[in-house]
């Protein structure tokens, strides 16, 4: 079993989408684990978003996520990260497949609905900055 850290964007959040999303994922074998409603701010941004610090779209992806509420959640299953991936389609939602979370939901490349873990070390790292290990339920 495996568990990844998936955020629901403030688009998603502002426009009612909570429920749809979810939906999608539980309907493909997701199990919620851990989930809250919170607001990022600049620092959690930062340590989330780390790797993408000095980029040109840097600033603009902060302003984004701390302009509103998002869900964080832990999801867990088989090959979660993988398929958790692709249920959320392409970064940028024109180029993401039919179907998609991003595809039906992201406005576009930085205002796009949905984040989720890339591989077992980065989920292993943003699933602990967004929770305790006792919030997260099997
Ligand atoms: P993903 O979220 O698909 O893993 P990245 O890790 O490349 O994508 O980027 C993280 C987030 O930064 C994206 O989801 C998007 O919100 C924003 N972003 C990435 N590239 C761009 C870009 N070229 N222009 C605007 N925003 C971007
Ligand atoms: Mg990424």
């Amino acid at each position: 079993m495996e568990r990844t850290l998936v955020l629901l964007k403030p688009d998603s959040v502002s426009k009612k989408h909570i429920g749809d999303i979810i939906k999608i994922y539980e309907e493909n074998d997701c199990t919620v684990a851990a989930m809250k409603l919170m607001k990022m701010d600049e620092r959690l941004a930062s340590i989330h978003y780390q790797e993408h610090i000095g980029r040109p779209y840097y600033e603009e992806l902060v302003s984004f996520m701390t302009s509103g509420p998002i869900v964080a959640l832990v999801l867990e299953g088989d090959d979660v990260i993988r398929r958790v991936r692709a249920l959320n389609g392409k970064t940028n939602p024109a180029e993401a497949d039919e179907g998609t979370i991003r595809r039906l939901y992201a406005e576009s490349k930085s205002i796009n609905a949905v984040h989720a873990s890339d591989s077992p070390e980065s989920a292993e790292r943003e699933v602990h900055i967004f929770f305790n290990e006792t919030e997260i339920l099997d």
